[in-house]
């Protein structure tokens, strides 16, 4: 870069990019670049400053952490600020940090400790008086987001300390998402055709801030702790492992794959260990931690900007690699989606090789510019399906690349010559397709077009669905090539088709009685695996298990109207669209009918719902209240199975009373009707 004023130009540029990709990642939890990308920007940076200390300002990017909170959740000052960690890459940069931490502490000798660097969200927990009085995000170091409620429901945080803690006190960890529980959440984000997390940090950042406590509860998060922010009125440890052991013994949840060193050497070695099992480990994690064991020392060698001196992140080598797009495919879902994908040059990514990756749908491909020959970058996260995420920089800037990315003139290629009047057909069976409004994906309308069939079929004999053992990909295939099944009700009567199933290539008497047992044993699944395997568009596991709740069988929630369905929480326009559509449709309905036929049980066990806590009671809300809106204060109502009205009546349970109660105060009165207070509300909807 020539001179301070193009300096100073380039360096304008970069912090606004960054900032708008912290913005970005930090507070939609939605990034739009990889980190890879990401790094590289902060890196030019970081060296422009360097270079031109005289342009180094407070505000950059280099300076800070993450992003300001969001004011909507309530701002929490944090009393000594949450830093990040310094980087390194290699086992000489670990080396280089040790011996320059030797020599800034002048001794030779130290213990450390190492840590996995899981991929999840730091959090500041301060408990008063043994109970966890605030939950606070990093936010941008000094101030985070109040989301107190939100980590209340995550199981491992202790509410309250187990023994006598110091009255006020304040504990570090990073709150995560398994990565089956990362796994899941995407699958059913892409159900309902939602955006998907591009990581399970994001995801779990996605979680936890979310102004409805309930959809964090829905989340399997967890956390570890790390380091205890601050005590007061009790001496606490001298050490990084012991104070580790003491928070344990306080009840909080510590990573049992810690370990106290002696050498550097010790931390390459424990490096080195963990490359090679981290994909055992049921988190994410994208490296280690190498602390400085003795709290003295740490407070000696202090921090950088906002980075300590006393601490060193080593990274794992990146889950991602580079390769060439040789051609975009499209498949076809159970739902009928047409779903682009990429087939690669083969490439090995953390150790295993990739040939083929998912690209989402046109509208990603296109935002992202993903164009057929372009060198593109991959990555795998954990067992999550290998995805593009884009191009690399100069395949973007190469003159003669491909054309954009078009879904329709993709099938125009792939169908030639069943393309009739310019109409756009499936490249399975050839009927015609249409993207609905709104939508990014494109439909094959042809709910009797085999690759649906088949992947209905194998949706239904899922893990998730009916579970039936034995009926996998290539036995799904083979059943409706046979004609024994045209679709998965036809499994129950599969029994009568015995000497058929037993002249199959590779099939024995075990093996089909085994199929044949799992496929009875598969009547009598819970509801919401029924209504779950019944591949509704857009309802995924979670969805399936909310319908559950409200419908005690298949026929209530056929029968259910628009309006009761969406007056489910968490059921929008979309789901209730989907649901009636569905069941509008003769084929369903009698796909239905042949599996009531055959036995499969279509209603809850015993035939009636969970009993939820509010089920039958009418609740009514007059005036302000402080904690919760109205509508929030409803919706709670609803989701425990009560019901909310707007009058008073002689089948009102309760009147919740807010500041300024208005008319509605004294008919209760004169009714009789129970009152309550918003503090009672909240207690007997157990918040
Ligand atoms: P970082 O993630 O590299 O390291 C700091 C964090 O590590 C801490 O805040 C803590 O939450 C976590 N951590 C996990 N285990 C720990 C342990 N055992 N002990 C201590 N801390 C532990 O730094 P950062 O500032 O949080 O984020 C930078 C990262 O985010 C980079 O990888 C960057 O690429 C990515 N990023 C990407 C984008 C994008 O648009 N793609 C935008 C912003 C940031």
């Amino acid at each position: 870069m020539a001179g301070p004023a193009k300096a100073k130009e380039r360096i304008e540029q970069l912090k606004a990019r960054i900032n708008y990709h912290n913005y970005r990642y930090y507070v939609l939890d939605n990034p739009e670049v990889s980190d890879v990308e990401y790094d590289s920007l902060m890196r030019e940076l970081k060296q422009l400053e360097e270079q031109y200390p005289r342009l180094l300002t407070p505000d950059s990017p280099t300076q800070r952490v993450g992003a300001a909170p969001v004011e909507a959740f309530g701002v929490v000052e944090h009393r000594f600020p949450l830093l990040s960690l310094g980087n390194v890459f290699s086992r000489d940069e670990l080396l280089a940090w040790h011996t320059r931490t030797v020599k800034l502490l002048a001794r030779e000798q130290f213990e450390l400790v190492a840590e996995h660097k899981i991929d999840g969200l730091a959090v500041a927990l301060t408990y008063v008086n043994g109970r966890l009085a605030s939950g606070a995000t990093r936010g941008d170091g000094f101030r985070g987001e109040n989301i107190t409620q939100n980590l209340r429901t995550v199981r491992s945080i202790p509410l309250s300390v187990i023994g006598e803690a110091p009255p006020r006190f304040e504990v570090r960890g990073e709150v995560f998402l398994p990565k089956a529980g990362f796994l899941k959440l995407n699958q059913e984000r892409e159900a309902e055709g939602l955006p998907l997390f591009a990581n399970p940090r994001n995801a779990a950042a996605g979680s936890v801030r979310q102004l409805d406590p309930r959809i964090t509860a829905r989340r399997q998060l967890d956390i570890y702790v790390y380091a205890l922010g601050y005590a007061e009125g009790k001496a606490v440890p001298e050490t990084h492992w012991e104070t580790m052991l003491y928070l344990k013994s306080l009840g909080f949840k510590v990573n049992p794959n810690n370990a106290l060193l002696v050498s550097i050497d010790q931390a390459e070695e424990y490096y080195r260990t963990w490359v090679e099992r981290r994909e055992s480990l049921s988190y994410e994690a994208d490296g280690i931690v190498v602390k400085v064991n003795s709290l003295a020392l740490q407070a000696q060698l202090g921090n950088i900007g906002h980075e300590p001196r006393w601490a060193i992140a080593y990274k794992f080598p990146a889950t991602q690699a580079t390769t060439r797009l040789r051609e975009v495919r499209i498949s076809v879902g159970r739902t009928g989606t047409l779903n682009p994908y990429a087939v690669l040059e083969p490439v090995a990514v953390g150790g295993v090789t990739i040939k083929q990756a998912a690209l989402h749908n046109e509208d990603d491909i296109r935002r992202k510019d993903i164009r057929e020959g372009d060198r593109v970058l991959v990555q795998r996260a954990g067992e999550v399906i290998p995805e593009v995420v884009g191009p690399t920089p100069e395949s973007k800037e190469s003159p003669d690349r491909g054309k954009e990315f078009n879904l329709l003139e993709k099938l125009k290629e792939i169908s030639k010559e069943k393309w009739r009047k310019n109409q756009p057909l499936c490249p399975q069976c050839g009927t015609e397709v249409f993207r609905p409004e709104g939508e990014v994906m494109y439909y094959c309308t042809n709910a009797a077009c085999p690759a649906q069939v088949l992947a209905r079929l194998e949706l239904f004999t899922s893990r998730g669905a009916m579970d039936i053992r034995g009926i996998g990909e290539s036995m799904a295939a083979t059943l409706l090539r046979e004609g024994l099944v045209r679709d998965a009700a036809d499994l129950y009567y599969l029994k009568d088709k015995k000497e058929q199933l037993l002249g199959l290539e590779r099939m024995a008497e075990k093996s089909v009685n085994n199929i044949l047992n799992a496929i009875e044993k598969s009547k009598d699944r819970p509801l919401a695996r029924i209504i779950y395997a019944l591949g509704i568009r857009h309802i995924g596991e979670q969805m399936a298990l909310l319908l559950a709740e409200h419908f005690s069988s298949i026929d209530k929630l056929a029968d259910a109207s628009k309006e009761e369905l969406t007056a489910i929480p968490g059921v929008g326009d979309k789901i209730t669209e989907s649901v009636v559509v569905f069941f509008r449709q003769t084929e369903n309905r009698n796909f239905i009918r042949k599996l009531r036929e055959a036995g499969v049980r279509l209603e809850v066990e015993g035939g009636k719902p969970a009993e939820l806590p509010l089920a039958g009671q009418e609740f009514v809300v007059t005036g302000r209240l402080e904690k919760l809106s109205r509508q929030q204060a409803e919706d709670r109502i609803k989701a425990l199975g009560g019901s909310a009205k707007d009058n008073v009546t002689r089948n009102t349970a309760y009147l919740v009373v807010g500041a300024d109660p208005g008319s509605k105060l004294t008919r209760a009165q004169e009714l009789g009707i129970r009152q309550l207070t918003e503090a009672e509300f909240l207690h007997l909807i157990g918040e």
